[in-house]
């Protein structure tokens, strides 16, 4: 049976729950004298209280313990979302520069080509520390995403892919689902080895850079990335089964989603009113929209005014060139816009507005937006 550790930071220090998640996984033994990656979620700019990026706090533990153990080679480092941010500058932002006491290493200089077994490519250009680790500790944040309704162990390892090539990647698959099976693919070219979750300040809402930063105080650790997100997945109050990258996942015998047969130490608790993106019917049809309806199935992004300081972000990385200037404003053009939602997981200020299914067909209809 997998098993799943969840730990109480509110009662417990950080450094004590990675010490019990290192014995409990042997990692002294797995990782003496050979070269770990630590793969922490560094998204874009954002300081820890965001809920953004990986707290630095559990990148710090993680070091130090790793050093004691005497690992040969310590890389802590991540692909940010936009080639457009400078990698130190994100990591100074996000706390994990210092954190990573001297193990930071910018991951996207060194690429190297793999083969993927996928239906959508051949073969990606991934950072070659990935590929290079004999052990990967995996370090994704509690979450929730606006397309693909969570953001853990699974999504976190898209980050092995340099910048903007991740935008790029959405326009190979036609549908939600089919990018679900994509990164799913791109998880299987390297399985990390433990994940360790930071959920001490989660994200709900319209995750994952521009939803509501919540306090959860808890760290989920697992060697199985698919169970470990199911737990997530069940404390936010959805059902795993529901979700498509866990659907895919499992069906290929990558990891345990129901949770009565994952063996969970600690306190599986659902949090009360935990807001996730809506992922009902609608969301379910629009999700598996096949090409010839694709365009009724698409959500236009909106651009509040009010919020957006004309930064262009969301124009440098529309991965279609959909969003461009127009009154001085971005705006989409919904014609050759695939509904990624890069352009709001990008814009630092929040000013991208993703409308319900049902508000964007008002739009469209009524309003001729
Ligand atoms: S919408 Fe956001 S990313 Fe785009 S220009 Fe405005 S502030 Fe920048
Ligand atoms: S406008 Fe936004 S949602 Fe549409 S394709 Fe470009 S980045 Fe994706």
């Amino acid at each position: 049976m997998v098993q799943v550790i969840i730990s109480d930071t509110l009662n417990n220090e950080i450094s004590k729950i990675i010490d019990k998640i290192f014995e409990r996984y042997e990692i002294e033994n797995r990782i003496r004298d050979k070269r770990v990656l630590v793969k922490p979620n560094i998204l874009g700019p954002f300081p820890p209280e965001r809920g953004v990026t990986t707290d630095p706090k559990l990148i710090s533990a993680i070091v130090k313990n790793l050093k004691i153990c005497k690992a040969k080679e310590i890389i802590v480092g991540d692909n940010s979302g936009s080639i457009h941010f400078d990698p130190l500058k994100i990591a100074k932002v996000t706390g994990i520069l210092d954190a990573s006491d001297g193990c930071f290493t910018n991951i996207a200089k060194e690429v190297i080509e793999v083969k993927v077994n996928s239906k959508y490519i051949d073969k990606l250009f991934v950072s070659k520390p990935v590929i290079e680790a004999d052990y990967i500790i995996n370090v994704p944040k509690f979450k929730t995403h606006s397309l693909t309704t969570i953001t853990g162990a699974i999504k976190n390892m898209f980050g092995i892919i340099p910048g903007g090539k991740k935008a790029q990647l959405h326009t190979l698959t036609r549908s939600v689902n089919e990018f679900a099976e994509l990164l799913v693919d791109i998880y299987q070219i390297r399985i990390p080895d433990l994940n360790i979750m930071d959920a001490i300040i989660g994200m709900e809402g319209v995750g994952p850079t521009n939803g509501e930063p919540r306090i959860i105080n808890k760290i989920i650790a697992s060697d199985n990335g698919i169970s470990l997100d199911s737990v997530m997945a069940t404390m936010m109050g959805l059902k795993p089964e529901s979700i498509e990258l866990l659907q895919i996942a499992k069906k290929r015998n990558l990891g345990e989603i129901d949770i009565s047969k994952i063996d969970i130490d600690g306190k599986l608790e659902i949090i009360s009113g935990y807001k996730t993106p809506n992922n009902g019917l609608l969301q379910k049809i629009r999700k598996a929209a096949v090409p010839y309806i694709f365009n009724f199935a698409k959500i236009k992004p909106l651009v509040d005014h009010n919020k957006c300081k004309r930064c262009e972000r969301c124009i440098e990385v529309c991965p279609v060139s959909a969003m461009n200037l127009k009154n001085s404003f971005p705006e989409a053009d919904r014609k050759k816009c695939i509904s990624c939602f890069c352009c709001e997981e990008h814009c630092p200020y929040g000013a991208i507005i993703l409308p319900s299914w049902q508000r964007d067909l008002y739009n469209r209809l009524i309003r001729g937006k």
